[in-house]
């Protein structure tokens, strides 16, 4: 049963992948040759399938996915392009993440593997293990105990 959810959720993650593949392909640098125009769409395409990949594996811990996939692909377009596609990338995105949001709604997916929810001292959120039924680690505890107080 789990196994089919997974290959469900990935086909969905793939279609997720493929429309914003879709919604920028035609901008990708007019100008270059024909053999540079087919690498930068692999690329692309790679970066796509990439960021849903993550998205479907650690949905909690990808802070903004959307700016994430602009930043990776952003160099294969031309200036004249970049709001547009900037645009498409975070439309594709949102799409994908109100999807896998409404799975861990409904039960249907984890929320990946559980980690302490504080954020260290660096700005970074803490990779370390919760104890058993808590949301901190070990030397994140006392953040429960001021939550719940
Ligand atoms: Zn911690």
């Amino acid at each position: 049963m789990i196994e089919e959810r997974t290959a469900q959720l990935q086909q969905c993650m793939y279609q997720y992948s493929r429309a914003i593949y879709r919604s920028v392909k035609d901008q990708i640098d007019p100008y270059a040759d024909r053999q540079t125009q087919l690498e930068s769409r692999r690329a692309v395409l790679e970066a796509c399938e990439q960021t849903m990949e993550r998205l479907a594996t650690d949905p909690l811990y990808f802070a903004k996915p959307d700016r994430a996939l602009f930043q990776d692909i952003r160099r294969y377009f031309p200036i004249t392009a970049q709001a547009q596609v900037a645009w498409a990338v975070q439309q594709g995105v949102t799409a994908a993440v109100d999807f896998i949001q409404e799975q861990i709604e409904s039960g249907l997916l984890d929320g990946g593997v559980a980690r302490c929810r504080a954020t260290t001292r660096k700005g970074k959120p803490c990779q370390r293990t919760p104890l058993p039924d808590r949301d901190y680690c070990p030397s994140h505890q006392h953040l429960e105990a001021r939550a719940a107080a």
